[in-house]
């Protein structure tokens, strides 16, 4: 099996989706782009053609090279038809579910639905599904163009074929792809939970600030500390992965969610894409 000339529907036109979209219209695919909010597909358009004026400026792009990525993307109001989907909506088991029960009524039986869950079981995620064999976690790193790793999930009925398809598509858009199964987190993000709870621990008692616990961790040699990089994922969706990789692990102490996460979500101080998180953005 090969996508390599796949037509791709991405699904989800946040952070995640925009970025995949990008990278998969830059590799030559067709791409339509669908959101359950109004205009957001469009409004993910708009920024990504601001973004590669940005690299055509900065001589990275050829502005032919930039049209066409941007031409080949399509916002659609609709589910459509395609050879892949790769879903970057909501974390949330019953909406995703859902949103895959839609897809198969639409969908040739040959099409892959892949997933960019960063912590939901993939396996948990086909039951139900008419042919669970086609679904593949597909975990892309924010930001999606300039992040090299993608983890390629199988869960328990996904199709090797399947998987191998996936993982040499990432290898062809200049990505580092890793096959793994689906566990709690994956790979990176069951390192990465414990990393973030040690820095809101830190928080919470008062010995550190985010500016301090950013310039340790940096200095350390990370490149970005955790405060600064839960902003940049959004702490909507970093609390809900949270949530969910403590609740896979049966409620395992290492694992468990921040009331200082709760905060931030509870005041929609989500990060980045809100204008403010623990730092403010302009
Ligand atoms: P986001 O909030 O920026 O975007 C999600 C988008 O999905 C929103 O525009 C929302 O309107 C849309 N949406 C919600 N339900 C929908 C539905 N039923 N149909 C169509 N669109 C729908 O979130 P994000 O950060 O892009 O995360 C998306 C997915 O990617 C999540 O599963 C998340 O865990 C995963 N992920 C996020 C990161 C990160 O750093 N933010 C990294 C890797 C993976």
């Amino acid at each position: 099996m090969t996508l390599h000339n796949a037509r791709i529907l991405v699904v989800g036109a946040g952070l995640m989706g925009a970025g995949i979209a990008q990278v998969a219209a830059q590799a030559g695919h067709e791409v339509f782009l669908f959101d359950t909010r109004a205009s957001a597909a469009e409004a993910a358009k708009a920024k990504l053609a601001q973004t590669l004026d940005g690299l055509t400026a900065k001589g990275k792009l050829t502005a032919d090279v930039a049209a066409a990525a941007l031409a080949r993307i399509t916002p659609v109001d609709a589910l459509v038809a395609v050879d892949l989907v790769i879903e970057a909506i909501v974390e949330n088991l019953d909406i995703k579910r859902a949103l895959f029960a839609e897809l198969e009524a639409l969908l040739p039986r040959e099409a892959v639905i892949a997933t960019n869950t960063s912590s939901i079981s993939v396996t948990a995620l086909a039951r139900g599904m008419q042919a669970p064999e086609r679904l593949v976690g597909m975990h892309f790193f924010n930001p999606v163009p300039l992040m090299k790793l993608v983890e390629v999930v199988s869960g328990l009925g996904t199709a090797p074929e399947v998987a191998q398809a996936v993982f040499d598509l990432a290898g062809r858009w200049g990505k580092t792809a890793v096959h793994t199964r689906s566990t709690p987190g994956f790979i990176v993000n069951r390192i990465a939970r414990p990393y973030y709870a040690e820095a809101l621990m830190l928080l919470q008692d008062r010995a550190a600030t985010p500016e301090l616990i950013d310039a340790c961790l940096r200095s350390a040699g990370f490149r970005m500390g955790p405060c600064e990089l839960m902003d940049l994922i959004g702490h909507d969706t970093n609390f809900a992965v949270t949530n969910s990789v403590f609740a896979a692990n049966f409620f395992d102490r290492r694992f468990t969610p921040s009331l200082v996460q709760q905060e931030l979500v509870d005041a929609g101080f989500l990060g980045r894409k809100s204008g403010r998180g623990f730092y403010r953005y302009p």
